[in-house]
């Protein structure tokens, strides 16, 4: 064979490395090789390569000659490894035709089960099963599957045939119908087929494999794939591999079963087996939503105080050897799985296993437990944790002692509080958020087509659903909380209207859920703050003492500073001062300021303004005391903050005595056409230097004033903006400098400070070597110099970057995610001319990037000092600073 398929399994080969290279063989491919290749019991099968769908694609869905001779002589594989043929009248292999891409993408691209069964092999199944209405009712499950993956068949119509066809028998449950039922409901789907694409079912087993093959690969570029990928990051590059393996049944009676399970509870991360099966069942049935799955344990039983017999009880011995597989797993993979088996006759079978989706909290308490097991060390440890999950943990939950009105309670299928107005569709969600409502999607169960909903939502509520379905997966890898299967709820889609219990509700009111609890509520619940410690605080310590760049934040109230404080902030990287503008009680001075005629009357307007920024100056420094505090001087363009109101125009001509008409002929002189290039940034204080006269002096009073109350000094860095040439910031530097020896003078005592630039501008970059002549340090404003650098607005970006990113022209949004190949460029050109004249010259990151893990890598790459991050985003930076020094030391 060549290299476009591996086999597994049976008799295969040892694997070697490319086989196990999940970007060569997909996930599920790699892992399967991995446990046939430790001794469990896989069935067997082969692989198609991921390289494979992206030359399909590319090529314009043609198979390539090399793949068509190595998926032929790896089929004779699996006929080899089981003793049947593809095809067979008499004793006929199937196989499940699966995707595997590099990570799992749950529920996003295509599976085709009991392939190879047609009108003549369906009989010798018959036979050699011994049980007619199994083969049957697998017959109409691989034509509904087909039809729907392959043929693109709308799946509603064989869903309404076969409710139809148990109504006509009065029967509840598909367990109920009988081989000859099943007989009836094939040519029933056959004929649907017929009707629907003009011609029959295909009856030719080679036919069929190569139909699923490429449905698999053509899944790849589904809508719902597309959207799964922008929202995961994940490149359109990578494909996806295929998967084809002997079938082996859950659904061939009593002693035969299907489940999911994971080696720890993937919700709070205790070290117990967790999971879900099915008796008599094939495994879509569990992760469908469809049957509601039993529980793994006895254990988990009786905490749920549920009926129907756990594994555990029903099927001991093939439970025992599941136990017996989840210890080698974890062992081998050192990580808690995720696996999906199979029980056949008595005999345990292993479709799958990868590392599992858990939420923020079970991620911090394996990897921490795990530590304490000795089955990886505090740096694997540090490794494990997803940065960006840890924003589940740093937001409010429900405050334990607030009253609530629980209306029912269903699965806790992903924890964490949400609130928010009852939506009952995924587009209304994703409608609704965007106008800035917090929603709560309710479904009956969720798809994939739900997926833009589920993520526009606060949280996922569904009246069907294990807690494997396919809302609890999503929601817990979204980090949405999540309610599933909750009792005694219904929707009437058409009225818009849902009604739990007794009680009717509407599209539009308020409910609360409890994912941890599995409670709904109505009305909104209020919230506490969440506290930093146990797990979290453990390995945030593990983290800062292995990574080397500081972390600052961007914040500009004193309460914004304190809770960055708390979590672990050690510095402001900016200070935006045109925040504290903005507030209600200064508005007025601040536009007398911008609309006076002249320079005295803008200093009569700022000498109103100084005391105000004093105190909030003041303020700050009190909260950071000791640790370094970049202030950037009034950075916008000045017409932000003009009125538009004719009620404001009014109010200001009180204040000021002039005339409505004239303080509007000078608003719409300072009109600006493209305002984030026109007078803004140190254009402001070249022109109008009276006002960062006001901003610096206001700096350094306060933190004259604090030294002189607490005895220790803030320490200032005085950040000029915008800056494209070495002598704007010679001239405000100067500036500062002058102010600073007035107040000093003035105050008897002075304090260390910095005067420095941020860099924003590509000529900036390029010139660094000249600016940093006159500046002490630089703060990458990558927000603007990614906007200035692409020549993209980033106020208008966000209508029609998605469809950039979904091309792959963009492998992220630039504004989100560091464009590494371009701005990165010049941020490392700033970084090393910078250092060329000012050895040492300190180094930091405020644009949103500083708190965008990938970006952070980048930064620790280039060496910067610090990184800056809204306080929210700080625990994320530091965990993210440690993961990018231990992956630049390997
Ligand atoms: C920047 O441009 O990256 C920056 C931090 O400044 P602002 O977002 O305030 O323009
Ligand atoms: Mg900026």
């Amino acid at each position: 064979m060549s290299n476009t398929v591996y086999t597994f399994g049976g008799n295969a080969p040892h694997t070697d490395a490319r086989q196990k290279d999940k970007t060569v063989t997909g996930g599920k491919g790699a892992n399967l090789a991995e446990m046939a290749s430790i001794g469990l019991p896989v069935p067997p099968g082969f692989t198609i390569t991921t390289e494979e769908s992206v030359r399909y694609l590319r090529e314009g869905a043609d198979f390539s000659d090399a793949l068509r001779a190595d998926v032929a002589t790896a089929l004779t594989h699996i006929e080899g490894a089981v003793g049947k043929s593809l095809g067979d009248a008499a004793d006929p292999l199937l196989v499940s035709v699966r995707s595997g891409a590099r990570v799992s993408m749950p529920g996003m691209m295509d599976t085709v089960l009991n392939l190879g069964l047609n009108d003549a092999t369906v009989e010798g199944l018959a036979k050699t099963s011994g049980d007619e209405r199994f083969a049957w009712d697998s017959y109409r499950r691989f034509i509904q599957m087909y039809s729907d993956v392959v043929l693109g068949l709308d799946h509603g119509l064989f869903e309404e045939a076969l409710e139809i066809a148990k109504e006509d028998q009065g029967f509840y449950a598909d367990t109920e119908m009988s081989a000859d039922d099943w007989r009836k409901l094939v040519a029933e789907f056959k004929a649907l087929v017929e009707q629907e694409q003009g011609k029959p079912f295909p009856q030719d087993v080679t036919e069929q494999l190569w139909g699923a093959i490429a449905a698999v690969f053509d899944s790849w570029d589904s809508d719902r794939a597309k959207v799964y990928r922008r929202l995961n990051d994940i490149p359109a590059d990578w494909g996806t591999a295929v998967n084809v393996q002997a079938m082996v049944f859950g659904n061939m009676g009593e002693t035969s079963a299907t489940g999911v399970a994971f080696t720890r509870d993937p919700a709070t991360g205790e070290r117990a087996y967790y999971g879900e099966y099915l008796i008599n069942a094939q495994g879509e049935d569990v992760v469908a939503g469809i049957r509601t799955p039993q529980y793994l344990t006895l254990a988990a039983r009786e905490a749920a105080g549920a009926k129907p017999l756990s594994m555990e009880e029903a099927m001991p011995d093939a439970y025992h050897e599941l136990a017996r597989v989840f210890d080698l797993l974890e062992a081998h993979y050192r990580d808690m799985q995720d696996i999906e088996f199979t029980v056949e006759r008595g005999k345990l079978w292993m479709l799958q296993t990868r590392s599992g989706k858990r939420t923020a909290k079970a991620a911090l308490k394996m990897a921490v437990d795990m530590v304490g097991e000795d089955l990886i060390d505090k740096r694997e440890a540090v490794r494990r944790v997803d940065p960006m999950a840890l924003d589940q943990l740093l937001h409010p939950t429900l405050d334990p002692t607030a009253p609530r009105n629980v209306l029912t309670t269903g699965l806790p299928a992903s924890p964490g509080a949400a609130a928010g107005k009852i939506v009952l569709d995924a587009d209304t969600a994703e409608q609704w958020a965007g106008r800035g409502d917090k929603v709560v999607l309710v479904r009956v169960e969720t798809s994939p087509e739900d997926i833009h909903g589920m993520h526009a939502a606060q949280g996922i509520l569904t009246a069907r659903g294990g807690m494997t379905s396919h809302a609890a997966v999503v929601a817990r890898g979204m980090g949405r909380p999540c309610v599933s299967g909750a009792n005694g709820v219904s929707i009437d889609r058409d009225a818009r209207t849902l009604r739990i219990g007794s009680m009717e509700l509407k599209e539009g009111d308020e409910i609360t859920l409890d994912g941890a609890k599995g409670e709904v509520m109505l009305g909104i619940v209020p919230t506490v703050e969440p506290e930093l410690v146990g797990d979290f605080g453990t390995l945030m310590e593990w983290a800062d003492d292995l990574r080397r760049m500081r972390v600052r934040t961007n914040a500009e109230t004193p309460a914004d500073c304190k809770m960055a404080r708390q979590f672990g902030a050690e510095g402001i990287g900016l200070c935006r001062t045109e925040h504290m503008f903005f507030d209600a009680s200064r508005i007025s001075a601040v536009r007398q300021m911008i609309l006076a005629d002249d320079e005295a009357g803008r200093r009569r307007a700022l000498e109103q303004l100084l005391p105000e920024q004093r105190a909030d100056f003041t303020a700050i420094f009190e909260v950071m005391t000791g640790l370094p505090c970049t202030i950037r001087l009034l950075d916008p363009p000045l017409h932000e903050f003009l009125p538009t109101r004719d009620d404001e125009f009014a109010d200001l001509a009180d204040a000021t005595g002039l005339g409505v008409d004239h303080l509007k002929r000078r608003a719409d002189e300072l009109h600006e056409f493209n305002p984030m290039l026109g007078h803004r940034g140190c254009r402001l204080g070249i022109t109008y230097p009276e006002i960062y006269e006001m901003q610096a002096r206001a700096i350094f009073e306060a933190a004259c004033d604090v030294q002189a109350a607490s005895g220790e000094a803030p320490l200032p860095e005085i950040m000029v903006p915008l800056v494209a040439t070495r002598k704007e910031l010679a001239i405000l530097r100067a500036l500062v400098e002058r102010v600073a020896d007035e107040v000093f003078a003035e105050k008897g005592t002075n304090v260390a400070y910095l005067v420095g630039t941020m860099i924003e501008l590509p000529r900036a970059a390029l010139m660094a070597g000249e600016i940093a002549h006159e500046g002490a340090f630089f703060s990458f404003g990558t927000n603007d110099l990614t906007q200035t650098t692409l020549g993209v607005s980033r106020d208008d970006s966000a209508r029609f970057l998605a469809p950039y990113v979904d091309q792959g022209i963009f492998p992220r949004d630039p504004f989100v995610s560091l464009d590494v190949d371009g701005v990165g460029q010049l941020v490392e050109i700033a970084a090393e001319r910078g250092r060329a004249t000012r050895e040492g010259i300190k180094l930091g990151i405020c644009g949103e990037h500083g708190g965008d893990p990938a970006s952070i890598a980048f930064c620790e790459k280039v060496g910067l000092d610090y990184v800056s991050a809204s306080p929210y985003r700080v625990p994320i930076a530091r965990l993210a600073a440690a993961q990018s020094a231990l992956s630049s030391g390997e």
